[in-house]
């Protein structure tokens, strides 16, 4: 059985002016969980965190309620831990370690990305060594930040639209207790798995548990979909508005293995947010 009280549903909030106002928007917005960036995700190079910063942030996910394992902050969008070119790996790698120490700092236990992209330049299997290897040599340098991968919906040459490649990482990582994985929603259908009815449901997640396993689960991205199923298109809608329908989302809400995880919504109009938390709330049935 589910309860309300162990649905934990938020959104990607802003941390504009310093990650300590990510918890205060999180909480204006009445969420659960949240999720943010930890520095400008359209640049390289950041300062780094202040002690004000640090300090302030603590407190506040403390005042507010907000305990580390409901923060999936988000890495870089210009990060790619596959990339084959030496120079932008080396950049990849350097930023990623960069965003792990920022996460240890704020006292957060995870970190999302995405696996990262061959840019046609070397196969899917190769791609994927390289990304495991980034990973590793980035848990090796820090202590206990969680690496979660979130799966795509392979746009592009982007790695992680079928399970199979979330295991394929996670089976060369060598700390198996420092690797986990995030399933945006929209990203799944548009990759080609069918989520919209019960049956289709509760197939796709019997696949994800025989092929990584509910154990690596560590957050949703609870998104609609402007695009449809199988696409390879990456277009979030918010919730109701786009091709999902309201079935997925009421059956993510009653689903007890999502439990106590993030449940993050990346929708694209954040003056609904709010209203959207709410709805997902009154969908419980269980
Ligand atoms: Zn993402
Ligand atoms: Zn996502």
């Amino acid at each position: 059985m589910s309860n309300k009280s162990h649905k934990y549903v938020g959104a990607h909030v802003s941390a504009s002016g310093g990650v300590e106002n990510a918890p205060v928007n999180a909480h204006n917005i009445g969420a659960k969980a949240f999720a943010l960036f930890t520095k400008n995700q359209r640049q390289w190079v950041a300062a780094p965190l202040s002690d004000r910063s640090i300090g302030l942030f603590k407190d506040r996910c403390a005042e507010y309620g907000y305990a580390p394992e409901h923060i999936l902050p988000h890495d870089s969008y210009l990060i790619n831990l596959g990339n084959p070119d030496n120079e932008g790996l080396e950049k990849s790698r350097a930023a990623f370690l960069d965003e792990m120490k920022r996460c240890e700092q704020l006292g957060l236990k995870y970190l999302n990305f995405h696996p990262g992209s061959h840019l046609k330049k070397i196969s899917e299997e190769r791609c994927m060594d390289i990304i495991a290897e980034s990973v590793n040599m980035a848990l090796g340098e820090t202590k206990d930040v969680v690496a979660v991968i979130e799966n795509t919906a392979g746009q592009g040459s982007n790695m992680g639209y079928r399970f199979e490649h979330l295991a394929y990482i996670i089976d060369r990582i060598e700390d198996k207790s420092r690797v986990g994985v995030c399933l945006d929603t929209a990203h799944t259908l548009a990759s080609g798995y069918e989520i919209r009815t019960a049956e289709a449901y509760a197939e796709t997640f019997a696949r994800f548990d025989s092929i990584v396993g509910y154990g690596y689960l560590k957050g949703i991205h609870l998104n609609d979909s402007k695009k449809e199923l199988a696409t390879r298109v990456d277009r979030h809608d918010s919730v109701g508005k786009g091709v999902m329908g309201m079935e997925l989302f009421k059956l993510i809400m009653d689903d007890p293995h999502l439990d106590f995880i993030p449940i993050i919504l990346e929708t694209p109009d954040e003056s609904l947010w709010a209203h959207e938390i709410e709805t997902l709330y009154s969908l419980q049935t269980l």
